[in-house]
């Protein structure tokens, strides 16, 4: 009954598939890591800044705010470069370097907008955490 090695069939393929497929995994790993690096930095930092006194928080809380800015800048940056690298790497010609490299950019879009979200999420409640500080700070005048 038929050899093991005829049941694979010859499947479409390039050189640089591999290549790109890994270069995949490690651009979404490489992504993922830094989008999930900066939101635990970002979410550690103010669960742990919101326990510390009302004074400490508000001598922090302005610095804190830019800190997530340019965070957030620093992201977009990231990210902006990761997609450049994808795009220098030039227009595959076969079939399945096309799909993967379809397939990568998709998830690379729904990874980013799930930590945009993630990140406009953890942003409103930062600014509700400043009106919160400043609603306290107009109640108690006295306070600075
Ligand atoms: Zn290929």
């Amino acid at each position: 009954m038929g050899t093991l090695l005829s049941r694979s069939p010859q499947k479409q393929t390039c050189q640089l598939c591999e290549h790109r497929e890994l270069q995949h995994k490690i651009s979404f790993a490489e992504m993922e890591a830094v989008h999930k690096k900066r939101l635990n930095e970002a979410s550690d930092r103010s669960e742990r800044e919101h326990k510390e006194s009302l004074a400490e928080m508000e001598t922090f809380y302005k610095e804190k705010l830019e800190k997530e800015r340019s965070a957030l800048r620093q992201l977009q940056q990231e990210l902006k470069s990761v997609k450049n690298r994808g795009e220098q790497r030039g227009t595959p010609s076969c079939q399945r370097c096309k799909r993967n490299e379809l397939e990568f950019r998709e998830s690379l879009a729904e990874m980013d907008i799930f930590y945009k979200q993630k990140l406009e999420e953890l942003r409103s409640a930062l600014k509700l955490k400043e009106e919160e500080l400043k609603s306290l700070k107009d109640r108690t005048p006295s306070m600075l």
